[in-house]
């Protein structure tokens, strides 16, 4: 249904881009707002490419989320005649006893996943770039593809502003607080706007902008690696990219230059960032041991020497899960936050959530397991 509601959208990454195209396509006086531009690097969403998958190693809940998140990605696609997301595969390998692992083959089973389990053997035959330890399984994910963090980012942006948004870049929002007389005030320093809702997508800024959350938000640095293969060609047969779960809880991505892959590490291996705006963006030799004993032992085609090194935030929360919903007490006023390494595949479903949940005040999309579990009421 159409509205004519005036929503703000603070932070125009990768949630908020997909948060305001959602919001103008339903008729709403959209006005967003971010600290840089959109596809800046500065924040969760550098770094050229991201993983989308069918199924994820947490929970069997965000399969619909999932299943949601990849018709709209086709569908911004279509609106924006962009190309920005490969279908390529992923492969997920991880030591089979695993509780992730375990759920992920169940998961497989009961959704009926387009999911091909491959042996030593045949992951050999097929992807020889990979090594296998005893006791693993691998599993290729068909569904699964790269996206273009940067190229998404501002073709949603772009596309609400199409359809009527309107972005102030370089602002970055002071103050939002709810305002006398219903509605939220919006604070920048050019002045105050009133609006009836508000979306706050600031990703690792989270707790500058809003430091009372619910939950805790650990906001880390993470760093990437980029490396050049020595003999196997890791661009052929659809590059998919790859996750290694426990114990190695790391994940690769071809580049789609097809010149280097580029390697990631999980929460554990990440440093705490006091301060967003003063995020140390070098990375320094004595970080590389991690990739170093990686390539060793999982994949030794790769040159251990990096060609390219970048770090990047991202806000994690204990449970893994994001917080999604409206702040407590404040029904004007909905967050999105704390997407811990996997959100950037879900962000168009999470703009259309938003949107609902800022229009609406609910969603029919089953999104109350991330509100239940994270304290933030739906
Ligand atoms: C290296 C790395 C690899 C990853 N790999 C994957 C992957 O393969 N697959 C996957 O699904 N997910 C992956 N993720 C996670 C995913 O990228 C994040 O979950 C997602 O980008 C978080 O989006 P966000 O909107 O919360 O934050 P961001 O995209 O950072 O957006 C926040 C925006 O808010 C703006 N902002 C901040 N403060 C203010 C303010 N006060 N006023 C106005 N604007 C403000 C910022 O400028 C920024 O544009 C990865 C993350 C990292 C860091």
């Amino acid at each position: 249904m159409r509205t004519s509601k005036r929503v703000a959208v603070i932070g125009a990454g990768s949630m908020g881009s997909q948060a305001m195209w959602r919001l103008a396509a339903r008729g709403a006086e959209v006005i967003g707002y971010d600290r840089y531009a959109p596809g800046h690097d500065r924040g969760a969403a550098g770094g050229e490419t991201r993983i989308f998958r069918a199924a994820h190693l947490g929970e069997h809940g965000y399969i619909p989320l999932l299943r949601l998140a990849d018709r709209m990605w086709e569908q911004l696609q279509a609106e924006t005649g962009r190309s920005l997301r490969r279908r390529s595969g992923c492969l997920v390998m991880g030591e089979t006893a695993s509780p992730s692992m375990r759920l992920l083959l169940s998961s497989s089973a009961t959704h009926r996943l387009d999911h091909e389990v491959l042996d030593r053997a045949e992951l050999g035959r097929r992807y020889p770039q990979h090594r296998l330890p005893d006791g693993h399984t691998a599993v290729l994910d068909r569904m699964g593809a790269v996206i273009r963090p940067e190229a998404s980012i501002q073709a949603a942006a772009a596309r609400a502003e199409q359809l009527g948004a309107r972005l102030h870049r370089y602002t970055p929002v002071r103050e939002i607080a709810p305002a006398a007389g219903g509605g939220v005030r919006i604070v920048t320093d050019h002045g105050t706007d009133h609006v009836d809702a508000a979306v706050v997508t600031v990703g690792p800024w989270i707790n500058t902008l809003l430091p009372d959350l619910p939950r805790t938000v650990d906001v880390r640095r993470v760093i990437c690696s980029w490396h050049l293969p020595t003999r196997h060609d890791w661009f052929a047969g659809g590059a998919p990219p790859f996750v290694r779960s426990t114990p190695h809880d790391c994940f690769g991505i071809p580049s789609p230059d097809g010149i280097s892959v580029k390697l990631g590490l999980s929460f554990a291996r990440h440093q705490p960032v006091p301060e967003p705006e003063r995020l140390d963006r070098t990375v320094r030799p004595e970080e590389l041991g991690t990739f170093r004993e990686l390539i060793r032992e999982l994949m030794p085609d790769l040159n251990p020497d990096p060609v390219r090194l970048s770090a990047y935030m991202e806000g994690y929360t204990e449970s893994g899960n994001p917080l999604v919903g409206h702040l407590p007490g404040e029904d004007d006023i909905v967050v999105m936050a704390g997407f811990s390494g996997s959100g950037f595949k879900l962000s168009p479903a999470m703009g259309e959530i938003a949107a609902d949940l800022a229009l609406d005040g609910t969603t029919d999309h089953p999104a109350d397991f991330l509100a239940a579990k994270t304290g933030a009421p739906s």
